[in-house]
């Protein structure tokens, strides 16, 4: 079974038409990047998977489980808040700008949601998060605060408080964008380093090497429409002008 299936998505804001008809499904273990010009609509496509923003039509299942689907006028009609709220439990989001809360510690970052949200044992949460941290390599910026921390770091604790969930599925939109060159490296290692986890990924980046490198599936979207999708192998030799042009201004 696919752990996501976005069946005929659209979204406009206003006039703008951002995204004009993508499907796309992610399975088990997967990880699918998401290449395109700036603009092209990658960020609201993570965002309508997410559920941060609404779909105008289309199709969101995960496991199986509709939240959201057409009426009989081709309008997303979404399921209801606790049905929503049990899906969301499948799926992580890293930001660009990791949103950490400014006034806890690393560690209460982490922990925070698994015990204020998910009800959690909070010793268990803290043990969790503390192996999570060691996992990110910052077991010592445990009772640091994120203004303390460079921005590498600071993404490493988001990515580590999204694990904390323990979802099946991490969307991550642009991880190092925010970052300067030389702290960009530590924060790939990292995600690369989650692939072990067998957590399926999906990765909005400009990183071309590394999305070659990463990827079982990489997804060309251009002006709110999949261009081109393939192995990494498939769509960096591919023949299509499009792509070509757009590897060539960015690899
Ligand atoms: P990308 O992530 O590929 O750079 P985005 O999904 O962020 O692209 O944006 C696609 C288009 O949608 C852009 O033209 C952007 O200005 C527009 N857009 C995104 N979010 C909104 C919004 N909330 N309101 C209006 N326009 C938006
Ligand atoms: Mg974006």
């Amino acid at each position: 079974m696919n752990l996501l299936e976005m069946n005929h998505v659209k979204k406009s804001f206003g006039d703008l038409g951002v995204i004009q008809d993508i499907s796309l499904h992610v399975g088990e273990g997967e990880i699918v990047t998401i290449i395109g010009p700036s603009g092209s609509g990658k960020s609201t496509l993570l965002r309508c998977a997410t559920m941060l923003e609404t779909m105008d039509s289309g199709e969101l299942i995960y496991l199986g489980e509709k939240a959201a689907w057409n009426d009989e006028n081709g309008n997303a009609v979404y399921a209801s808040k606790p049905e929503l709220k049990k899906i969301q439990q499948n799926y992580g989001l890293v930001f660009q700008n990791f949103n950490l809360f400014p006034h806890y510690s690393v560690l209460r970052n982490v922990m925070d949601a698994p015990v204020a949200v998910q009800k959690r044992d909070k010793e268990e949460a803290r043990k969790t998060a503390m192996e999570l941290l060691e996992k990110m390599g910052l077991v010592d910026k445990a009772d640091a605060y994120p203004c303390q921390l460079s921005g590498g770091q600071c993404q490493r604790v988001a990515i580590a408080r999204a694990l904390a969930l323990n979802p099946k599925i991490l969307f991550f939109d642009e991880p190092t964008s925010a970052l300067d060159p030389e702290l960009t490296g530590e924060v790939l290692k990292v995600i690369k380093s989650l692939a072990d986890l067998h957590i399926a990924m999906v990765i909005v980046t400009h990183e071309m090497a590394f999305a070659r490198d990463i990827s079982d599936r990489v997804i060309f979207v251009a002006d709110g429409v999949i261009v081109e999708e393939g192995t990494p192998a498939q769509v960096f030799a591919s023949e299509n002008e499009r792509t070509k042009n757009f590897l060539g201004r960015y690899g």
